[in-house]
């Protein structure tokens, strides 16, 4: 039962197969069995995902359909949860029960789903290997040794595991597409303001985006069918229907331009990936895409300019976690100053404080106009890039990481070399681009993605691409040994 697709299971509910509290039970005792590897759950919600899957499975009974309908998920841990522990992966918020349900986790459950629990994940979205947790790393399924990516680890790590069938995420700077290609995953990050950030515990506001993590470009389309759409609550939200995600896996790609940076293949990318990279351009040639070399000239500068930004904004948004109005608070504080220097040097974990100071540093007088607006800068010169580059073809190709899943620890004493992982992703979240990472191989038995990029609210052909080279390949089918 546990390896079925959200497709799948939609069908074997609609043809009462089975129902939602059989696969819902079955499912949380292969959590029980086989998360204590992995540590993808911060919490488990059992009580809810059975009351949830009763409740779907009754709505069934009364004639009622969907494809999200009983359907079992879990959410990233900086979603709000009512009631239910969000700790964003934070000692600083370990014990904050969230007072309402961000707009994704309403309208999902709205839409049917079973909230299994709450996925494992970098301290405040903030890093690519799921080490920041205060929980503690979550494994790589395909080798226990391993990171399963980041920020979004957890998610993607049970999911991989086949502990459930799909997830959401959040993706900043690559924490969908990233742990999504270390896992053997699909994950998409829509256009930013497709996915209401109403209830999303702000990383940096101008870059998050929620959204999907499945094993198949055909689920990623269902979750985010649940998912998106205008929300009055984030003023970031863009009102634009949101098509039918499902209905248009069918298209031909035939005559599909597709574009592949000739600054992806530089140095530092694994030659080996690069190779995979070549074979997937292959099969969608294979399938009538044309191809071609594109050149997006300042992705060079794209990872020190999202360093400050990123920063700049956390250190701004994480000053509410003051011990005060928000967040964990120090004991026996002796007056003010103490309390917020000790709740919030407590509190948050190394790479946290790092980002704020860094942060802190970039936005402040005499230096903002030196970083911060410079990064501002580089950030229109790489929006700029992509719009003439989407003149020319209808999508973009490349490797969704330089390097498969690295050994956990391997990284710890140097954070340059883990935000150089992130050299693919960001610069979709700089643009605000769509963008989607799906499985294209195996590297020392490790999982590699391909990452495709598409013009804002060009979800649709994106996980049309995905769904035509999934027909066509079997990758995303492979199974980690021991799950
Ligand atoms: N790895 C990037 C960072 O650490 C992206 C994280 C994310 O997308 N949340 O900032």
């Amino acid at each position: 039962m546990h390896q079925m697709t959200l497709a799948e299971i939609a069908r074997g509910l609609a043809d009462k197969k089975f129902s939602s509290e059989e696969l819902t039970r079955t499912l949380l005792a292969r959590i029980a069995q086989l998360d204590p590897q992995l540590n993808s759950f911060i919490s488990l919600t059992e009580d809810l995902a059975l009351s949830q899957a009763k409740a779907a499975d009754a709505r069934r009974a009364n004639g009622e359909s969907g494809a999200l309908l009983g359907a079992p998920i879990a959410h990233k841990d900086l979603f709000c949860t009512q009631g239910i522990r969000t700790s964003c992966g934070s000692k600083m918020l370990d014990n904050f029960k969230a007072p309402y349900d961000a707009t994704v986790v309403a309208k999902l459950a709205a839409a049917g789903t079973v909230t299994l629990g709450k996925t494992n994940m970098d301290e405040f979205a903030m890093g690519s290997g799921n080490e920041s947790s205060y929980y503690g790393v979550a494994r790589n399924p395909w080798n226990l040794e391993h990171v399963p990516g980041g920020s979004s680890g957890g998610s993607a790590a049970a999911v991989a595991a086949r502990l459930l069938p799909a997830a959401t995420g959040t993706d900043t700077g690559g924490s969908i597409r990233q742990p999504a290609a270390l896992t053997n995953l699909t994950g998409l990050k829509p256009t930013y303001g497709r996915v209401s950030r109403w209830g999303m515990i702000a990383y940096a506001s101008s870059l998050d985006q929620g959204g999907p993590l499945a094993r198949t470009a055909e689920d990623c389309a269902l979750l985010l069918q649940g998912m998106a759409g205008f929300d009055p609550q984030d003023s970031t939200s863009i009102d634009e229907p949101v098509p039918d995600y499902a209905a248009g896996l069918g298209a031909s790609i035939r005559g599909l331009r597709i574009g592949v940076p000739k600054e992806y293949f530089g140095a530092g990318l694994d030659p080996r990936i690069a190779e995979l990279i070549q074979a997937s351009i292959k099969e969608l040639e294979k399938l009538g895409a044309i191809v071609k070399e594109i050149s997006l000239p300042n992705m060079q500068h794209a990872i020190p300019a999202y360093y400050v930004i990123a920063p700049a904004e956390a250190s701004s948004n994480l000053s509410r976690f003051d011990g005060v109005r928000f967040g964990y608070r120090c004991e026996n504080p002796k007056d003010l100053t103490d309390l917020y220097k000790r709740s919030r040097g407590e509190g948050f974990g190394a790479e946290v404080q790092r980002r704020i100071l860094v942060g802190a540093y970039a936005l402040s007088a005499g230096y903002y106009d030196a970083y911060y607006l410079q990064a501002q800068k580089i950030r229109r010169l790489i929006k700029n890039d992509f719009m003439a580059a989407f003149n020319e073809v209808d999508l973009i190709l490349g490797p969704t990481t330089p390097n498969p899943a690295w050994k956990i620890g391997a990284k710890s004493s140097d954070p340059v070399a883990a935000y150089l992982e992130d050299v693919y992703t960001i610069t979709a979240n700089l643009a605000g681009l769509p963008g989607l990472s799906m499985p294209a191989g195996f590297v020392d038995g490790l999982p590699v993605g391909v990452q495709l990029l598409a013009p804002y609210f060009q979800e649709g052909r994106l996980l049309n691409v995905a769904h035509q080279y999934q027909l066509n390949t079997d990758w995303h089918t492979r199974t980690p040994e021991g799950f």
